[in-house]
């Protein structure tokens, strides 16, 4: 888009007088920035009009999702309109710092970790592709919390992103809707983010409800000087959309969570069936033709008996057309086979939350208990299995199979396990439905934006055509061999380094040493994705370098960024064990020089565009087959980071795209992982023998650390060691596979020294990022599933 920038500076001092009563001389970066994001809002609201009249005819894709983790939309945004020269040149003339401004903003948090991130990249794609698409989901006032460190433990506070409004939102009063609870009636007021597409005119939409009191002041109980009660029901109300859960992978069954879940589904089905009418009229035989319905994880599925609730009480349409309609409509993703991530909701909360969705899900199961009766006559157990309503719970991931056309999972090993293990039942009864749509990123995000230095390297040498089509990354590989290129790879990362070390120092004071081995693990905190067994590793290092002063080692820096779930024990004594290493580790000045530990402070999307294009290793430690895709690490291998990694979600095929050998692939498989679970595994084999590993466990409790073993650490050395009733001692294998991981650890820490051979790897993985942008994932996604069509504004 072009914007002269005479015309654009008038904009920006239109608009701070407007809003703050200042010239643009006495303005603060914060309120540059918005005074820029609404000049950038005014520009596109023509093609953002537009897109919506040209959607209207289409089939749209829409995309329900309880989380979009979207981060910062200012650079973004510039770059995707093509003005983000222009601004920082009207900057350097006007003596403003481009990077104080972008920093001003805080970045929209609307969700926990890989899940939500991928939601936010599907929109990019989305729009760049001029797909008529369109995402759903619940404008939280308060996003994933702010994690602060005291003495090592993580503390929470509220995150605050609305504080003082956001400029990339525009309410649509006149699409509000009415959300009704068993217990009383909610006020559903969408706001609207527009999602620039890059190098097009097409601009998508993010729908985010907000949740509003029908009565916004009970003025009898005002009247009456009762003046707490009298906004009582207005808080209720309006807490429906207050905060977002902040578990990753683990479901809580609250009571408000449900809600949550209702409220923005309901809301989006009035919405999407008000605008099919508005077409169509009261046909709704063509609504599954114009209709596609993405539900991202099981948090959206309360949508399949609601929109058979719209059909047939609202509609009059009968049951079985209503649920051939819903067939083919919707379609489910699958993300995760965690046992503790699977949603149920009890029975009794369910039908006091929802009664009359609740009466159409008994509705469905009992349909479906008729299908199991005829598909697997007599076969009680399994009927049992499959039913949606078992017990007294209501099993969300079996509803979201039965009422989709399509199942997928997140990567081609995570949709195998799916098939043959966790979903087998499903799989044997509809085998036509499941299909695989491997993750991706976008690259503008995660390369052109987050590392311009690689960005313009690349572009230099095989053309920009890769930032819409990252298959032409393959290019690069005519320059394997090209020492010239192999050496300014090196100069962009250890560029990079320089720029994270500056600003780990700006924010949390520590120094770091950019000719190190950057090695980094960023993803939420979970045992199953074992930071633990990185952190032992450390734990082990620091022993030996203690005992062998002299010996032959490559410094290394290692890296943490990683939020717990607030009520995670486990998981924050992770966390806790980590900065007393980092401590013990950073102060020792026998050792600073060659380890430091740093853990990064509030891991969030702004932070991550700093380490990704800053890492020399990709930690994807997972145990095997716990990891559905992983996203990390696809941003990791497309920054020319090399990945040490198990045989786990999509590390598999980054290895098949880059090869194992320019790689660094360790641990149990899959396979090997479900042969010593059945024939026994006694991680006292591997403490006993492996050496230094005895030391490493035993440091938990033996008063090296802070709470000699009666604390958190005694609880983790427990997990470690002992076998329980209802688990077995070390289920994530840290012990077994600590070997394999240490001695690969070291093949790294010699092979980083042969620097042109390592750049050849870095560009290896590069060349071969192209299948991991969502670009692909989801030209995937709209041509096997949702049956849409580019169109172009
Ligand atoms: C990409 C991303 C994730 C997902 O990381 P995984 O390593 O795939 O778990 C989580 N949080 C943020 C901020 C991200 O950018």
């Amino acid at each position: 888009m072009k914007v002269e920038k005479e015309v654009l500076r008038k904009q920006i001092e239109k608009n701070l007088k407007v809003s703050f009563g200042k010239e643009l001389k006495e303005a603060k970066e914060f309120e540059i920035y918005r005074a820029l994001g609404q000049a950038v809002m005014e520009n596109i609201a023509d093609n953002w009009y537009n897109t919506g009249k040209l959607y209207e005819k289409q089939k749209q894709a829409f995309y329900l999702s309880a989380e979009f983790l979207m981060g910062r939309a200012l650079g973004n945004n510039l770059i995707n309109l093509g003005m983000l020269s222009e601004v920082k040149e009207l900057f350097d003339e006007l003596g403003i710092d481009y990077n104080k401004v972008e920093d001003a903003e805080e970045d929209s948090a609307l969700g926990n970790g890989g899940l939500g991130r991928l939601a936010a990249c599907f929109l990019d794609s989305l729009a760049t592709l001029n797909l008529p698409g369109k995402g759903y989901g619940i404008r939280y006032r308060n996003g994933i919390f702010n994690q602060e460190f005291r003495d090592g433990y993580q503390i929470e506070k509220p995150e605050t992103w609305l504080k003082y409004g956001d400029v990339w939102s525009v309410m649509r009063p006149d699409d509000e809707v009415i959300v009704t609870f068993g217990d009383g009636n909610v006020r559903a007021v969408p706001y609207d983010m527009p999602i620039i597409g890059y190098g097009t005119n097409n601009i998508n939409t993010l729908r985010l409800w907000e949740a509003h009191s029908i009565l916004d002041l009970d003025l009898e109980k005002f009247n009456q000087q009762d003046y707490l009660h009298a906004t009582q029901q207005k808080t209720l109300s309006e807490d429906i959309s207050r905060v977002l859960y902040p578990n990753d992978s683990t479901d809580e069954g609250k009571k408000l969570r449900l809600k949550q879940q209702y409220f923005f589904v309901s809301a989006s089905l009035q919405d999407i069936v008000k605008r099919y009418k508005k077409v169509h009229g009261n046909d709704f035989d063509k609504f599954a033709e114009f209709t596609a319905i993405q539900l991202n994880d099981t948090h959206p599925v309360i949508a399949i008996p609601e929109l058979m609730r719209i059909f047939i009480d609202i509609e009059g349409i009968s049951w079985e057309k209503a649920w051939s309609i819903v067939e083919k409509t919707f379609a489910y993703t699958n993300h995760t086979i965690l046992a503790e991530a699977l949603e149920k909701w009890w029975v009794g909360l369910y039908e006091q939350v929802v009664p009359r969705v609740y009466q159409i899900t008994q509705g469905i199961d009992n349909q479906l208990r008729e299908l199991l009766e005829q598909k697997f006559p007599g076969d009680k157990v399994r009927q049992d299995r499959m039913r949606i309503i078992n017990g007294n719970m209501i099993h969300m991931a079996w509803l979201a199979i039965y009422g989709s056309h399509k199942v997928n999972g997140v990567a081609a090993l995570h949709t195998e396990i799916l098939k043959n293990k966790e979903l087998k039942d499903w799989y044997e009864l509809y085998p036509e439905r499941f299909l695989n749509k491997t993750n991706g990123i976008t690259q503008r995000r995660w390369l052109l934006q987050s590392n311009p230095q690689l960005a313009n390297l690349i572009t230099e040498l095989i053309g920009d055509t890769w930032i819409t089509d990252l298959s032409e990354l393959k290019k690069l590989e005519a320059y394997l061999d090209d020492e010239k290129v192999l050496k300014k790879i090196l100069d962009v990362k250890h560029e990079k380094k320089v720029e994270l070390a500056e600003f780990l120092k700006r924010t949390q004071g520590v120094e770091i040493n950019p000719d190190s081995i950057f090695d980094i693990q960023i993803k939420r905190l979970h045992e199953y994705k074992r930071q633990l067994l990185n952190i032992f590793q450390i734990i082990g290092l620091y022993h030996k370098l203690k005992m062998n002063p002299n010996m032959n080692f490559t410094p290394v820096t290692y890296i943490f960024g990683a939020k717990a779930a607030p009520g995670y024990f486990v998981a924050k004594g992770i966390i806790r064990l980590i900065n007393e290493v980092a401590q013990m580790i950073n102060k020792d000045s026998d050792i600073n020089s060659k380890l430091k530990v740093v853990f990064v402070e509030n891991y969030r999307v702004s932070v991550a565009e700093k380490l990704f294009p800053a890492a020399d290793i990709s930690e994807q430690i997972s145990t095997a087959g716990k990891e559905a895709s992983g996203t990390g690490n696809m941003k990791f291998m497309l920054n020319g980071a090399l990945t040490i990694g198990t045989m786990d979600g999509a590390n598999v095929e980054i290895v098949e795209e880059a090869g194992k050998e320019n790689n660094y692939i360790f641990g149990l498989t899959v396979k090997e992982v479900e042969e010593m679970r059945i024939s026994g595994y006694d991680p006292h084999v591997p403490y006993n023998t492996v050496e230094g590993l005895k030391k490493v466990v035993d440091s938990l409790v033996d008063g090296t650390f802070s709470d000699l073993g009666n604390g958190v650490y005694g609880t983790i050395h427990r997990l470690l060691m002992e076998n329980a009733p209802w688990q077995q001692a070390d289920q994530y294998f840290v012990l077994e596979d600590y070997n394999d991981y240490k001695k690969t650890q070291q093949k790294i820490n010699k092979e980083y020294t042969f620097r042109i051979d390592w750049a050849r790897k870095q560009l290896k993985n590069i060349a071969n990022a192209g299948k991991f942008s969502s670009d692909r994932t989801i030209k995937e996604y709209a041509e096997e599933i949702w049956n849409i069509t580019p169109i172009k504004l």
